[in-house]
């Protein structure tokens, strides 16, 4: 049945995020244990060495740290929010990155209706997520919008637009796995993560790439 073909859809996905997580936690470890072997060997811990240990370190706190955001939608807080706020909120908490980039974000508001029911944290968590998509995605910097319109007279769609090199097809299908990246120092957990917090919204995601760019849609219900 159908609700079967859910349930064992889910037990897959919590499959591959256990054999990820295992997989991308145990990695940094061997390296660490190996470098604490060294040194204890060595009686000595050379620059170079702690450096390792460091950077091994850092990357499994990356991994934990977003991973927790996945664990929080059980307990979320929902309140009546204008969607506009949250959007300059993630703009000013980006601002620096972004001129350090050479980026510039922009909104534009296409309707008078923006109060949305929303877990803040975790909405600006999927802005903050998609903009960084973005940002990595044009290394020489160029524009990021994020447009909102009135979809229907019950949910309003939002665009995050940027004029990167855009996800070719075959890459496409795969950005939603846990742990797939095609970046040196990424997680692979942002999109995965992100669709988990709209699907929590009762909300939609949608994407188109070119070339040219990529367009993230996010489709929320309106609260009126
Ligand atoms: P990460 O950013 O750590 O790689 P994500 O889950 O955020 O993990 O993204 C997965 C992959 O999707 C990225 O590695 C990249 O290949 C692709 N991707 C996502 N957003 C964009 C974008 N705006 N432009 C180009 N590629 C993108
Ligand atoms: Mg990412």
């Amino acid at each position: 049945t159908e609700q079967f073909l859910l349930n064992s859809e889910k037990l897959n996905v919590a499959g591959q995020l256990a054999a990820g997580i295992a997989h991308e936690v145990r990695n940094p470890l061997t390296a660490i244990k190996g470098f604490l072997q060294i040194m204890d060997r060595e009686s000595i811990g050379s620059k170079m060495y702690f450096d390792v240990l460091l950077s091994e370190v850092n990357r499994i706190e990356l991994v934990l740290t977003e991973l927790l955001l996945l664990s929080k939608p059980q307990n979320t807080k929902h309140k009546f929010i204008n969607l506009e706020s949250i959007i300059e909120q993630v703009i000013s908490l980006m601002s620096t990155q972004a001129i350090l980039h050479n980026i510039e974000i922009k909104k534009e508001i296409n309707t008078d209706t923006c109060m949305i029911s929303c877990d803040e944290n975790q909405l600006k968590q999927v802005f903050i997520n998609f903009i960084k998509n973005s940002i990595e995605a044009m290394p020489n910097g160029g524009p990021i919008y994020i447009k909102v319109f009135k979809r229907d007279n019950d949910s309003i769609l939002i665009h995050i637009i940027d004029r990167g090199s855009g996800i070719p097809a075959e890459i496409l299908k795969r950005i939603w796995e846990p742990f797939f990246t095609t970046k040196e120092k990424g997680t692979g957990l942002g999109m995965m993560i992100c669709n988990n917090i709209i699907e929590n919204h009762n909300g939609k995601l949608q994407i188109s790439s070119s070339p040219n760019g990529t367009t993230i849609g996010i489709i929320l219900p309106l609260n009126k």
